[in-house]
């Protein structure tokens, strides 16, 4: 219970990554406001039962990451944060001369440009109480590259190139910005891909999961949501204070290889 007494707000939270990373701040204490763009009765009953089960006040907040004002909005209607956790996004694969414009508009914004809205706003909150952590939700594709998904990965390099510098903006303030790289976690995002991938092979589910989506990743396996959640909650850590500008990647090994 660390963080008692903190408020965290996820973006895109009502599903995948942002939502196991939502829980375990809940468990670890913290009052937590989820997010999405929708604004369904569903989304709310969400917010009511992370609550109950943790023991901590939760609220969903409707807000359009792809809109600049959405993003100031939500976390003014917030009332601020001590942790900030940007992780909304969204993929689409393409050859980059087949690549929508209105996809790489899309991507970029909710992708790399919300997290630099809403870091612009809960900054001034963090440096009055003296304490704060920005915790952004990039991609081991914010280390390296793949074909196809050139959108991706400008915006999780960006994404990688924002937190170093929000970091050194509020170095000595106690305020930490970092990166969670992950490699393959298993969410709604991944899923809607093995289709594509198995068209793509010509190959079964079993087979294009392990021969092409963890080809890259030496561990086999893929990532939780609660080993990122569990990874955010670290990073809130005292053991964590002297951790900024950096990234960590949780990824089995993607990046080693
Ligand atoms: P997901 O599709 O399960 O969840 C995405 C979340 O973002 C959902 O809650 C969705 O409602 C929300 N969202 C989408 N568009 C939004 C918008 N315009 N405004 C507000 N919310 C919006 O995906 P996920 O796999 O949980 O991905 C979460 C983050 O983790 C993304 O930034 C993704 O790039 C990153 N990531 C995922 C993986 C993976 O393997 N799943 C790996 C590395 C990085």
């Amino acid at each position: 219970m660390h963080l008692k007494g903190k408020r965290a707000i996820v973006t895109g939270s009502n599903s995948g990554i942002g939502l196991g990373v939502a829980v375990e701040l809940a468990r670890a204490g913290a009052d937590v406001v989820i997010n999405s763009f929708t604004d369904r009765p569903e989304d709310h009953a969400l917010a009511s039962q992370i609550a109950a089960e943790h023991g901590v006040a939760v609220r969903y907040i409707a807000a359009d990451m792809s809109s600049a004002a959405d993003c100031r909005a939500l976390v003014e209607s917030a009332g601020g944060c001590d942790i900030l956790v940007n992780n909304a996004g969204i993929q689409f694969v393409a050859p980059i001369d087949e690549f929508p414009t209105e996809r790489w508009d899309a991507i970029i914004a909710i992708n790399l440009s919300s997290a630099f809205h809403t870091t612009a706003v809960a900054l001034g909150g963090m440096r009055e109480r003296g304490w704060g952590r920005v915790i952004n939700i990039a991609s081991a594709h914010g280390l390296t590259a793949s074909p196809y998904k050139s959108a991706y990965i400008a915006a999780k390099h960006g994404v990688v190139g924002l937190s170093k510098t929000v970091a050194l903006e509020c170095a000595g303030q106690g305020i930490t910005c970092n990166a969670i790289c992950p490699g393959y976690v298993l969410t709604p995002l991944v899923e809607a891909q093995i289709p594509g991938q198995m068209k793509a092979h010509n190959m079964g589910r079993d087979e294009v999961v392990k021969k092409v989506m963890l080809a890259r990743q030496p561990s086999g396996d893929f990532a939780t949501v609660e080993q990122i959640g569990g990874t955010v909650v670290f990073l809130c850590s005292d053991a964590a204070a002297q951790i900024t500008g950096t990234t960590i990647s949780v990824d089995g090994g993607w990046t080693a290889l």
